[in-house]
């Protein structure tokens, strides 16, 4: 698969036993919805989907790399992370920068909260979330798909 910020070649690698296609190039992210299907499906916390996720009607300017028609964006308001997704239900997009302040973002909670867990291990779980099956319904259904 190519890029469809770059066009750079995708690159399948694993994140903390989670897989993902990564751009050589630029480094963002691509992740599959519902590979993990077989072996979990997340149970998410209705509310805080629905709270977070928001509706934005205007399309994205980049191409799902597997069907190539354009992607819509929505923004994750806990994070204030804009995310591009391919209402066919393949996937989503995550550029490299935001993935850097999501990380930046969660490193900071968890101190505020002194929590053990590093922003590492919180990132793996949040892009586990983004790839469950239950994930990509809540966006479709947030977009009267
Ligand atoms: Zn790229
Ligand atoms: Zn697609």
């Amino acid at each position: 698969m190519k890029c469809p910020r770059c066009q750079g070649e995708l690159i399948t690698e694993q994140y903390k036993g989670i897989e993902v296609d990564r751009c050589a190039k630029c480094k963002g992210m691509w992740l599959d919805y519902g590979e993990l299907d077989q072996l979990e499906d997340i149970v998410l916390d209705e509310d805080e989907i629905k709270g977070s996720l928001m509706f934005r009607s205007m399309r994205g300017d980049l191409l799902c790399p597997k069907c190539q028609r354009p992607m819509q964006f929505f923004n994750y308001r806990a994070y204030d992370l804009e995310l591009d997704f391919c209402d066919q239900g393949h996937g989503v997009w995550l550029d490299a920068g935001e993935e850097k302040r999501v990380l930046e973002l969660m490193a900071r909670r968890i101190k505020d909260l002194k929590r053990k867990e590093s922003a590492e291990a919180e990132w793996a779980g949040f892009v586990r979330k983004l790839k469950s099956k239950s994930f990509s319904k809540k966006v479709k259904g947030l977009f009267g798909k």
